[in-house]
């Protein structure tokens, strides 16, 4: 099933789910505002890491220059072989960014795409790691973040993802557009009593 066909179908059966992360989000999170400390703190010993809107605009082939500083500082904390890309376009001038940049760090390809849980049961497979040790990082309600309820693994929706409107406008406004829907949808999911 095409995965945003099954992102709607599965997306619908944990409204609740998606609305009770929704409502726990903090306003206006950042990826490089998240501490890696904090999380470890926490109990996370393993990161996913979407890419697109949480590690660089859309599109972009490498990490804005406040995340590379941001992924060493995980690096120190977790450890390369504790952190994991998992974006559903792990594309070549990606993937050798990080083998140059960060080589202990790892894409997870040939998988189908979230919000499939697929990526992240083979991060869970590969680190050995519980699902509660794993915390993805995601800008999407009905993809990421509702892979992390298909996988029972932790979740910091970042709701303030990297954009560039300027340079990118059709696919920015695309993407700010089915971010903003599925808010509106899943913040209309009422309380469960
Ligand atoms: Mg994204």
């Amino acid at each position: 099933m095409n995965h945003a066909v099954y992102g709607f179908i599965a997306g619908f059966r944990n409204r609740q789910k998606l609305a009770s992360i929704l409502r726990a989000s903090p306003r206006d999170r950042e990826t490089h505002a998240i501490s890696p400390e904090a999380l470890k703190q926490s109990g996370v010993t393993v990161l996913a890491l979407d890419f697109d809107g949480v590690l660089a605009p859309h599109g972009r082939p490498e990490p804005v220059a406040e995340i590379t500083e941001w992924l060493a500082n995980c690096c120190t904390v977790f450890g390369p072989d504790r952190i994991y890309i998992l974006s559903n376009k792990p594309t070549r001038e990606r993937i050798d960014w990080f083998n140059s940049r960060f080589p202990g760090m790892r894409f997870i390809s040939g998988v189908r795409k979230k919000p499939y849980p697929d990526g992240l049961d083979k991060v869970i497979e590969q680190a050995a790691a519980t699902p509660a040790e794993v915390i993805l990082l995601d800008d999407r309600l009905l993809t990421g973040v509702l892979a992390t309820c298909l996988a029972g693994t932790r979740v910091a929706y970042i709701n303030r993802p990297y954009t560039d409107f300027r340079n990118n406008p059709v696919q920015e406004l695309f993407f700010a557009a089915l971010r903003t829907v599925e808010r509106i949808l899943i913040a209309l999911v009422p309380d469960k009593k």
